[in-house]
């Protein structure tokens, strides 16, 4: 059952209930959510629950109708997300894993860590126990498998997963591994369920060959009861009468299951296909599904692979697909998950600081809590990370100035209105701040109503002329003798109709601010243009920047000049860029405040590998120009 905590309860009557929960037989979890805390109490008694609902800060008793209890989303309503070292998987994070299906030796591992961590890969898997189908068949390399294993784990700084099959293994191999396998063939063992758990480590349960949704969740169950509430689920593919491929990925599994279960869930598109050829498609398949990543087998070699040679994808293989997963990330409102790079000596001080992104720092954003901007900063930024919300975009520009926030997230420019000059410009009267990273986000409309209301209720619409403007079929077609009401901002817009709490206004605005607001959404997607993105720049000071990118290799650089008024000078610029080699992906012109007709040209780079082209390039555009200006270097979200 669920305890729902009254808000103002104290500790020693929260002592109280836990006890008296405790000392019936239950196991009690709490579990602090956005808007309740909870205790969890799951056990073999029962008691009438009328008993705890009468004590002292108790605001309510619900019982969990599924037989699953730790792991349903009647627990736990927000999205668990799993540490795995320093990865972390769920949430709005899409994570890569990847590696030989068995480790075979230590060249053919750290030849494959290597390729799979330069393509984006955040953890590495490798099986040293391998249940094969003939006993005639590599069992892997057990115990000297795990510490190459380890071994290129740690040089290519990623957490390892490895396949666990025997109980008496698992303290052993606790040794070695950050996060445990459990494979499809062992979904049921529940001694070995149970050992794991005890670990309370990080565990990847993949689906059984033949588990219903249940069966899968309740071995879940098992890990949790025993002391793990670090679960991944995997879907890997199920048995079907269909022979065309090894398995049946049951992608519909993964919607499924994330309604059921607040542990995240990924895809093996490798095991469930057994075919090379498909593993990208079905990973992206799984992507577009909604799962929180995949695990895919990938070997430098696969014609002379110990086993699953046939599924093993070659690294530039691999190398294209994490390019269309992050590709599609913004399409399903994620970001692909990025492990820091490892910091050098002389930024780890830093580091102790805690000025790491993850420690509930303060983000700047322009607008209305639900805005687009927010949901750039959110996904640029852990889940503890605190949103401030600003009235101007010069406001946000403020707040990072003055260190009231340590990072702004500011759009600069959108694929159907194009650039956000206001930000530009913004972004030239403040030399202090710095570009430090990069994000995008899709911008879906819908049509936003105060809940119960119907499309013949609707009177008038409210949104940013831009919103309106970008949903014009919509309403031409639907809803012809609307009014339509300019706003200041699409979330300020739902503010305003939940404000107002009348059916007969609506409002067009991202999903985020309908269910900030406790509104309801009408119609989904309703833009004319579903190729409607906003790239949002993450702005720093200097001293705040190290860090942020230190989180991945820059591959991009932002910078500003002006030239003098005479011919071919900003052709001068330009060649110099050319010849040094350097690819130029965006160009502007901003009128210079104070100095009528003159320009200054904001130009975005493609970072060349070597650092010193980028260097010696901007020594010769300093001497070209009039001014100059780096506004940063960042890791691009499009590579
Ligand atoms: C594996 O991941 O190496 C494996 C054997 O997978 P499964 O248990 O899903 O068959
Ligand atoms: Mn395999």
């Amino acid at each position: 059952m669920i305890v729902i905590l009254k808000q103002g309860i104290t500790p020693q009557e929260k002592d109280k209930v836990r006890s008296f929960l405790s000392e019936k037989g239950f196991i009690v979890k709490e579990i602090v959510g956005q808007q309740d805390t909870v205790l969890g109490a799951v056990g073999k008694v029962s008691i009438d629950p009328r008993t705890v609902e009468l004590m002292p800060g108790v605001s309510s008793v619900v019982p969990i109708s599924k037989p699953y209890k730790l792991a349903s989303r009647e627990m736990k309503k927000e999205d668990t997300i799993v540490q795995v070292g320093k990865v972390k998987i769920g949430g709005n994070r899409v994570c890569v894993i990847a590696g030989p299906c068995a480790v075979e030796s230590y060249d053919q591992v750290m030849t494959i860590a290597e390729s799979v961590r330069e393509a984006g890969a955040v953890m590495l898997r490798g099986g040293a126990f391998k249940p094969r189908t003939s006993p005639y068949a590599f069992q892997g390399l057990g115990e000297e498998g795990l510490k190459i294993l380890r071994k290129a784990g740690d040089a290519f700084d990623m957490p390892i997963t490895s396949e666990v099959v025997s109980p008496g293994d698992v303290g052993m191999m606790a040794e070695y591994v950050d996060m445990f396998q459990i494979g499809a063939r062992n979904m049921q063992n529940f001694e070995l369920l149970k050992e794991v758990g005890k670990t309370g480590m990080p565990v990847l349960l993949k689906r059984g060959l033949a588990a219903t949704i249940e069966e899968w969740l309740m071995a879940a169950e098992y890990l949790m009861a025993s002391g793990t509430d670090q679960v991944v689920l995997c879907e890997r593919g199920i048995r079907t009468f269909e022979k065309a491929t090894r398995n049946t990925l049951d992608c519909s599994a993964i919607p499924v299951v994330q309604k059921l279960t607040h542990l995240p869930v990924i895809g093996d598109p490798s095991h469930a296909t057994g075919i090379r050829d498909m593993v990208a498609p079905m990973s992206l398949a799984i992507i577009a599904s909604g799962a929180s990543g995949v695990i895919v087998e990938v070997h430098n070699c696969p014609e002379k692979a110990f086993s699953d040679g046939p599924q093993s994808l070659y690294p530039s293989q691999f190398k294209k697909l994490v390019h269309d997963i992050q590709a599609l990330c913004p399409v399903v409102g994620k970001s692909l998950e990025k492990i820091p790079r490892v910091l050098p000596e002389s930024m780890k001080s830093k580091e102790e600081e805690s000025v790491a992104p993850s420690n509930g720092v303060v983000v700047a954003f322009q607008g209305v809590r639900g805005a687009f901007s927010e949901l750039a900063a959110r996904r640029s930024f852990d889940e503890d990370a605190v949103m401030l919300a600003c009235h101007s975009f010069a406001d946000a520009f403020d707040a990072v100035s003055s260190g009231k926030a340590k990072y702004a997230v500011m759009p600069v420019e959108n694929t159907l209105g194009g650039t956000v000059y206001d930000n530009l410009d913004l972004l030239a009267m403040h030399p202090e701040l710095t570009v430090v990273g990069e994000q995008q986000v899709r911008v879906m409309h819908n049509l936003i109503v105060v809940p119960g209301a119907k499309m013949e209720d609707i009177k008038k619409v409210y949104s940013h002329p831009q919103g309106l403007q970008q949903c014009r079929a919509f309403l031409d077609k639907e809803m012809p003798d609307v009014e339509r009401v300019p706003f200041f901002d699409t979330a300020g817009a739902v503010e305003y109709i939940a404000r107002m709490n009348d059916k007969s206004i609506a409002a067009i605005a991202g999903a985020p601010a309908a269910h900030y607001y406790g509104m309801e959404i009408l119609r989904q997607g309703i833009e004319t243009d579903a190729s409607n993105y906003t790239r949002f720049y993450i702005l720093a000071r200097e001293e705040n920047a190290a860090l942020f990118r230190s989180q991945s290799k820059p591959d991009k650089a932002a910078i500003s000049f002006s030239v003098s008024d005479e011919p071919g000078a900003l052709m001068d610029v330009l060649r110099t860029i050319a010849d040094k080699g350097v690819n130029m992906t965006k160009l502007e012109s901003r009128p210079i405040p104070g100095k009528p007709w003159e320009y200054l040209f904001f130009v975005e780079l493609q970072l060349p590998e070597d650092l010193k082209v980028f260097e010696a390039l901007s020594e010769e555009i300093q001497k070209k120009a009039v001014s100059f200006r780096v506004l940063g270097i960042y890791t691009s979200v499009i590579r």
